[in-house]
């Protein structure tokens, strides 16, 4: 149980890896300088053979046999006859001259016949024998052949000291190797422990919660600086939710009261009534209904904008008849409020888009500038296309907003101080800046309080221009 859980986690499954990739890179570089090691020996053994039978050849120059088996005899006398062997051979392959071979009687007749004239040097692996041995034959002088052995006792030795070293070692070196695994695992995977501790924390309501900062690599200090971008962001829309939803419930609130108050006034009055004043109730229940239904309608249409409009409701939208027809729309209520009203459209501007939606930003747009603009104002709409944008801009000289208030008005529900005494439910700003960006547009104001106000959309004319 205990190790199943252990098996699943990362860092467990890590250090195992690093420990089995440290262990075996470790042991095949001791394997392999073992075998380099050991392929040195063998040659360096042969080398000093193919030495010993030169020298003797210029020693048999000197001094003649005598010379030669004078220093056979002596080397046997220092290193040992279970060292090795000298053996002189004449012409014929007669024995002349051997040193005690009393240490090499196991080893086969072959190996020590006459080796011919050849000269000879290689590598004896015998099981007569302890050690291998190396066997080196040359003519050394005309008709006298010197054949020496050497056992490869020495080397053997010293690989088996370099084996027993190694072998010694590895299990101190694959232990440090786990615990350097462990250790460096769990330092890796430090940031991510930190991550789910913190998710923890925000599962549980703490939404003002973040994974502290400190520099824990590239990897990690990505996954913090995005994990903590996403948790901004989460904590933004559910601030905006939690006021759309505390702007929803109060400015539902005030009418219901209002159609409840009307209606219970109507039923508890004493005095008789007729059914003329039960109409009047019913007729303002209705408006207000449907301030209502307009409302959640609006509320609804910004939602569905913001999430894109669908691509097939897009059409050829003939933008110049757009803004005269608003122009047309609005003339009569302009008039009505004498305002100055004019219009100054280029002909023949078109782009891909939603005319129905389009239609309501400029109506939105106008409505607004006909409403905060005092009889005698002035109201312009114009279009004017620049570079690959179709730019529409409503001007009016009416009051005007506050800074404070510019970067508020697209917000839902939104409405300024100035205009609470004037109709509207403070959406239709925001509808009109989602419809904008729905068409990869903006809409940016600037205004000055009792001066009046610019409302600007950019829109890109997109493929069909
Ligand atoms: P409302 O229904 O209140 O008009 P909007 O979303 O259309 O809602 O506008 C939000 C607020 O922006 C308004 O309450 C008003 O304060 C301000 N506003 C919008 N257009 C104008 C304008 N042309 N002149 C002055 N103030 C404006």
């Amino acid at each position: 149980m205990f190790f199943a859980r252990i098996s699943r986690s990362l860092a467990w499954r890590l250090s195992l890896w690093y420990t089995l990739v440290f262990s075996l890179s470790t042991l095949l570089a001791f394997a392999f300088a073992w075998l380099l090691m050991s392929s040195v020996l063998e040659a360096r053994a042969a080398e000093d053979l193919e030495e010993d039978l030169e020298e003797m050849a210029l020693i048999h120059d000197e001094s003649g046999p005598a010379g030669v088996w004078r220093e056979a005899a002596r080397e046997i006398a220092s290193e040992g006859a279970e060292r090795g062997f000298f053996r002189l051979f004449g012409a014929d392959g007669a024995l002349l001259e051997s040193t005690d071979m009393a240490p090499w009687e196991a080893l086969p007749e072959t190996l020590l016949s006459f080796p011919g004239s050849e000269p000879l040097n290689r590598r004896i692996e015998n099981a007569a024998l302890e050690f291998d041995l190396q066997l080196a034959s040359a003519l050394i002088a005309p008709g006298l052949v010197l054949q020496i052995g050497e056992s490869l006792e020495e080397n053997a030795e010293f690989l088996d000291v370099l084996l027993l070293a190694f072998g010694g070692t590895l299990p101190f070196l694959f232990l440090g190797g786990a615990l350097l695994g462990a250790f460096l695992s769990r330092k890796a995977l430090a940031g991510l422990e930190q991550v789910t501790r913190t998710a923890g924390e925000i599962a549980h309501g703490k939404f003002d919660e973040r994974v502290p900062w400190s520099d824990q690599g590239e990897e990690i200090n990505r996954l913090v600086a995005t994990f903590n971008g996403m948790l901004d962001r989460i904590e933004l829309l559910i601030r905006g939710m939690r006021e759309i939803t505390d702007n929803i419930a109060h400015d539902l609130r005030s009418p219901l009261t209002r159609i409840r108050g009307e209606v219970e006034a109507a039923l508890t009055s004493s005095a008789p009534q007729e059914s003329r004043d039960y109409e009047g109730v019913l007729a303002s229940t209705i408006e207000e209904a449907d301030r209502l239904i307009h409302m959640i309608n609006t509320m609804l249409d910004i939602t569905e904008t913001e999430a894109g409009l669908a691509p097939r409701s897009f059409e050829e939208v003939d933008l110049s008849g757009l803004v005269h027809d608003a122009y047309d729309l609005f003339q009569p209520l302009a008039a009505q409020h004498a305002i100055d009203f004019s219009c100054d459209a280029d002909p023949e501007l078109h782009l891909r888009g939603n005319a129905s939606y389009l239609q309501r930003l400029l109506a939105n747009l106008v409505d607004n500038a006909l409403k905060y603009t005092p009889p005698g104002g002035r109201v312009s709409i114009s279009l004017k296309r620049i570079r690959d944008k179709a730019q529409i801009q409503v001007a009016d000289t009416g009051i005007g907003i506050p800074d404070q208030e510019q970067q508020r008005i697209f917000s839902r529900f939104y409405r300024g101080d100035a205009s609470r005494s004037r109709p509207g439910n403070g959406l239709g700003l925001c509808l009109a800046q989602a419809i904008a960006r729905a068409h990869w547009g903006e809409i940016e104001v600037v205004s000055r309080r009792r001066e009046g106000s610019i409302f600007t959309v950019n829109l890109p004319l997109r493929p069909a221009d």
